[in-house]
């Protein structure tokens, strides 16, 4: 993994992004946590359940509501397994001192698309992937987020990890 606080958003080719970034020292991760899109997790329903699955169960991914639509994301610091949880700013659980410890193309998609953009010293960065659209994504495929939060808390109901890691892989 690099060492630039760019990685936190992986814009490595770009020199002005790399000073933003690295100035900036990650307020957007600090913040919250970027949304995640199904797509994030596969290409069909049917990849995209046992990747969920997976991803929920290590408590590093939660699902989160906007608008009474549920959408997924990755965990605050210390927030424990959340489902239903509300949004509320924090810091990422994958925020690291050297940057993002998820390699670029397994992060949220709304940290993949965040522009860095500076004007007159005040943080405008941007992104068109934001929590609104993940949950307008999700809606489609909200059967799948019940699906794997019932096949979590079952598993944790058995204490049968070895059911989600074969599920997962
Ligand atoms: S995208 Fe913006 S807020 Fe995030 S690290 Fe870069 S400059 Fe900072
Ligand atoms: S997943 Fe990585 S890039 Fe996205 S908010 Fe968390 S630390 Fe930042």
């Amino acid at each position: 993994m690099t060492i630039y606080s760019l990685d936190l958003r992986g814009m490595m080719d770009d020199e002005q992004t790399l000073k933003v970034c690295v100035g900036c020292g990650g307020r957007c991760c600090k913040s919250f946590p970027g949304s995640a899109f199904p797509e994030d997790f596969g290409k069909t329903r049917e990849e995209i359940l046992p990747q969920l699955v997976w991803a929920l169960s290590t408590q590093t991914w939660v699902v989160d509501t906007y608008k009474d639509q549920r959408f997924v994301r990755p965990a605050y610091k210390g927030e424990s397994q959340g489902f239903g949880s509300s949004c509320s700013g924090d810091e990422c659980v994958f925020l690291r001192d050297n940057g993002c410890e998820l390699k670029y193309e397994n992060r949220p998609k709304e940290c993949r698309y965040l522009k860095p953009h500076v004007v007159a010293e005040k943080f405008k960065c941007n992104t068109s992937f934001n929590k609104q659209e993940a949950s307008v994504a999700w809606s489609r495929h909200d059967d799948l987020i019940s699906d794997a939060e019932q096949k979590v808390k079952l598993a944790e109901k058995r204490k049968n990890w070895k059911a989600v890691e074969r599920i997962a892989i």
